[in-house]
């Protein structure tokens, strides 16, 4: 099963992208984690793209293609994958489906989790993540069990996005409305697109997740 998740920056894509990874085996191939690996390590991409990725903009269509492209036929794949992140253009969104085709892999749901703009800026700027495991938390809604612990690894690091401030979110969700908003109606025309209340509480958000990927029909 490969499915797409869409949605503002905040919306809640990596939160239930790792809940989804762990109960339905599949893998999270998220295009910011990627970008932020290849700046964090100096390639060339990383160098190209840095500037970019600070200022709040998106990086070009191109780059990114390539880079899913190359990613999909990694063996891991195979099981099924979750993309977040990505498209998020209308070319993304038209060459992810040349290239399944060619590949012979299937697109089943895409997702839309939809959030009101007022609440990502609360969101984006409480996120952390565990530096060891790439937990995801958050510093009202989603704390550790145990101050500065990791559920998950028990690791006791954590990073802040240098992307997650005010001022750059105030662009990505620009970004987001002029850029990739646009490729919902793309999807709602394959009838491929179903949505989730992103307002709602991370389990509530699963278990509306859960009931597509487990059900299929449509309202
Ligand atoms: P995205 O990947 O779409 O940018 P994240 O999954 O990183 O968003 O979520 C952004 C922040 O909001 C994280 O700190 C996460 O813990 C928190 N969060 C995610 N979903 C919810 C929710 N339904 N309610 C409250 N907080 C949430
Ligand atoms: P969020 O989870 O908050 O939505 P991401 O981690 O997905 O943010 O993306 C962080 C940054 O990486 C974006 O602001 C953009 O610069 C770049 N980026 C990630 N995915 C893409 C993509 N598919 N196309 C263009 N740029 C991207
Ligand atoms: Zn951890």
């Amino acid at each position: 099963m490969n499915l797409i998740l869409l949605g503002p920056p905040g919306a809640g894509k990596g939160t239930q992208a790792q809940r989804i990874e762990k109960s339905y085996g599949l893998v999270q191939l998220s295009t910011g984690d990627m970008l932020r690996g290849a700046v964090a390590a100096q390639t060339e991409i990383g160098r190209q793209v840095k500037r970019i990725m600070d200022a709040g903009e998106l990086v070009p269509d191109t780059t990114i293609i390539e880079m899913i492209s190359e990613r999909i036929d990694h063996a891991d794949c195979a099981q099924g994958f979750i993309l977040d992140g990505f498209p998020r253009t209308t070319p993304q969104a038209e060459a992810l489906d040349v290239m399944l085709e060619k590949k012979g892999m299937e697109l089943n749901h895409v997702i839309e989790i939809s959030v009101n703009d007022e609440l990502l800026v609360e969101r984006i700027t409480g996120r952390f993540t565990c530096a060891k495991c790439g937990a995801g938390y958050h510093d009202k809604f989603q704390k550790t069990a145990v101050d500065g612990v990791c559920d998950n690894c028990g690791g006791t690091e954590f990073s802040r996005r240098a992307d997650d401030t005010e001022k750059v979110i105030r662009t990505r969700l620009q970004a987001y409305h002029a850029q990739t908003a646009p490729i919902l109606p793309y999807y709602q025309e394959k009838s491929r697109l179903r949505q989730v209340d992103g307002m709602a509480s991370i389990d509530e958000v699963e278990q509306q997740i859960a009931a597509v990927l487990d059900g299929g029909a449509r309202p």
